[in-house]
């Protein structure tokens, strides 16, 4: 039995339901009661399935899942998160789903411990230097309750006092070195000697933790302001990695949750002061341009983020140089880049709300709040959306009224606004850069500039096997058929077109996460959904890339059983087919039956409006119903010829 399984049969729903406070009442074989999502509190559209450990509501909401589903939507947090806090309710141990091994998690908890250790020397250090504290507290206004809260230090303008200090206590170099608190070069007086000495050196020391506040590295600035390079991080180390981590996250994760919003400034030093100042749902990247998988994690918790950008980052430059220069800036230390293209890739893929708020004056956030800290929530409302953005920021100080000018804004922000998923924003934006430039948009799209499009989906050609006696797919439960679904799609994500375009011909809607009622196949298939949508990776390692740990294992357990699939891959389309046909065939069935009977509780009560209500449901199910079991006969029919 799975994890879940395990914690789903020890978990009764309606215990859990009727603990987070909807009343139920029995009716049958199920329960129902008013939802605890939608406002409207006349009709009990909300029902629970003991048996099956599922519910639904038939309501607004029209949507359903089991306990970890329930969980997840009622308090807000995510997958991951829900399943321990079940677990634990069920008293069921997570073990399969750690990824580090023991061996590793030790390692990695030793040089954690160093870390910590390391904060200590360093704040002493600060502790004692006047000089420095005299910076942070009269220029960066930072408070000493501020400097203990985020442990800000100092690193003695010494080669070898992190050294001395802690091989004295016993550490052996070598850690010092793997947890980046070293650097190793080779001797300038040759023989083939090398140097270890303290990586860093006169500067302020600002400790970087993961979002769930386990220790990773540190960033450093200087004091002088002659030092280069301005910031300096640690190494790239097993706990730390650049890409992943966001600064100050551990302490913005419930803020950004309470607010549903987050915003990303460019520096270590504005997200203390920010937070100094209340505003408590500010993270950084680590001096280089975000990722999407910092995206991700910050998606986790909001899907609203807000780009707070210098104005010098934000301008025309990096627009101008395009993507390569974006990428040469990512992997030098202290530069954030702007990448329009790559950000708006990002927010379609992740369906985030991502939006640029410009710091006005040539100020830095931190000098904002200091100025007003009024003026820091105005910013941050009044942010705008990427293209928009870009746009002005392009217009800002030019004369619009050159042609020359003109077409070269147009040429721009066209391939931009192309690039976008969907119709009615392309259309906005078109009329927008319209109105800005003052020409007819008649004219922008016959200027259009072609660049690759997002969601074109790419047609990979198969390779005709033999067909092999395959392993008979036995469909018996509806679990089942989901966990085929999703397997044989982890196995080969690129049949999700092809199965798409099948049901898309006969009129029914493409697959989606909605279609699953397991919540782990949901997020497994949600993020096949997302690797199919991309070409940097390919597609199957995109999915076990951006698997949460807590997948691994039933993810693991999907590619062994589809180890020997085998079957050509148009038989395995038609059975993909038969298998979504097969779960929306049982929910719609389910639907209908829930309707009627909450048709006749509204027609006992003599409300006649909600009877009129549940008939359209039926109705439009019935005439879904219809489609798939055409869809189902016609496939029936293929088969036969
Ligand atoms: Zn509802």
């Amino acid at each position: 039995m799975s994890t879940t399984d395990e914690i789903k049969s020890r978990i009764d729903i309606v215990d859990l339901v009727s603990e987070a406070g909807v009343k139920l009442r029995k009716s049958g074989r199920n329960y129902t009661g008013f939802c605890p999502f939608h406002a409207n509190k006349h009709t009990p559209a909300f029902v629970v399935w003991p048996e099956t450990g599922t519910w639904r509501c038939f309501g607004e909401c029209n949507e359903g899942g089991d306990i970890f589903k329930f969980v997840m939507k009622r308090e807000g947090i995510d997958f991951k998160e829900a399943l321990q806090k079940l677990a634990d309710r069920a008293g069921v141990r997570i073990e399969s789903y750690q990824r580090e091994t023991p061996v590793q998690k030790e390692a990695y908890q030793h040089l954690r411990d160093l870390l910590e250790e390391a904060i200590i020397f360093y704040r002493n250090h600060l502790l004692n230097n006047r000089e420095v504290l005299k910076y942070l507290h009269e220029k960066r206004g930072l408070t000493d309750a501020t400097l203990e809260t985020f442990g800000l230090g100092y690193a003695p303008n010494s080669w070898d006092a992190v050294l001395k200090h802690f091989t004295a206590k016993g550490h052996p170099e070598q850690d010092l070195i793997d947890a980046g608190l070293l650097t190793v070069r080779e001797s300038e007086s040759a023989n083939n000697e090398f140097r270890t000495f303290d990586r860093f050196r006169h500067r302020i020391m600002i400790p970087i933790r993961d979002e769930q506040g386990r220790m990773a590295g540190f960033g450093a600035r200087i004091v002088d302001p002659n030092d280069v390079p301005k910031f300096l991080n640690s190494p790239e180390t097993p706990i730390f990695t650049k890409g992943r981590l966001l600064y100050g996250m551990e302490r913005a994760r419930k803020p950004i949750r309470t607010v549903d919003q987050a915003v990303i400034v460019e520096g270590y030093l504005d997200v203390i002061a920010l937070h100094q100042a209340g505003y408590e749902n500010v993270v950084s990247p680590m001096g280089t341009a975000l990722t999407e998988e910092q995206l991700r994690l910050l998606k986790k918790f909001t899907r609203r983020i807000v780009l707070a950008l210098d104005p010098d980052t934000a301008g025309q430059k990096a627009v101008l140089h395009g993507l390569e220069a974006v990428r040469s800036a990512m992997d030098r230390e202290g530069e954030f880049g702007f990448d329009a293209r790559g950000l708006l890739r990002n927010e379609a893929r992740l369906q985030a709300d991502l939006r640029v708020a410009s710091m006005p004056d040539g100020l830095d956030p931190d000098e904002i709040v200091k100025r007003n800290r009024e003026e820091w929530k105005q910013l941050i409302e009044t942010a705008k959306p990427i293209v928009t953005h870009v746009m002005e920021t392009l217009a800002a100080g030019r004369d619009i009224k050159d042609p020359k000018v003109k077409n070269q804004i147009a040429s721009q922000v066209l391939p931009l606004i192309e690039d976008l998923p969907n119709a009615p924003e392309r259309e906005t934006y078109r009329q927008q850069l319209a109105r800005l430039l003052k020409v007819d948009e008649r004219a922008l799209s016959g200027a259009q500039t072609q660049g690759p499009r997002l969601r074109r989906p790419r047609v990979v050609k198969q390779k005709s096997l033999p067909e092999a006696p395959g392993v008979a797919v036995t469909i018996s439960s509806g679990r089942k058929v989901e966990e085929y679904i999703v397997a044989v799609l982890l196995r080969k994500p690129e049949l999700l077109y092809r199965l798409d375009r099948l049901l898309e011909t006969h009129g029914l809607a493409h697959l989606s996460a909605e279609d699953f009622e397991y919540t782990d196949y949901q997020l497994l298939f949600g993020l096949i959904h997302e690797a199919v949508q991309q070409d940097r990776t390919e597609h199957r390692d995109f999915v076990i890339e951006s698997l949460p740990e807590s997948l691994s294992g039933l993810s693991h357990e999907l590619l062994a059983q589809t180890e020997k699939l085998d079957r050509l891959d148009e038989k395995l389309v038609e059975e993909l087919s038969r298998g979504v046909k097969r779960i929306r065939d049982d929910a719609a069935a389910e639907k209908i039956t829930q309707y009627k009977f909450l048709q006749e509780d509204a027609q006992e009560k003599g409300d006649s409006k909600t009877v009129t209500l549940y008939q359209t449901e039926v109705l439009k199910l019935t005439k879904l119903k219809r489609t798939i079991d055409e869809f189902d006969r016609k496939m029936s029919l293929r088969r036969l010829e």
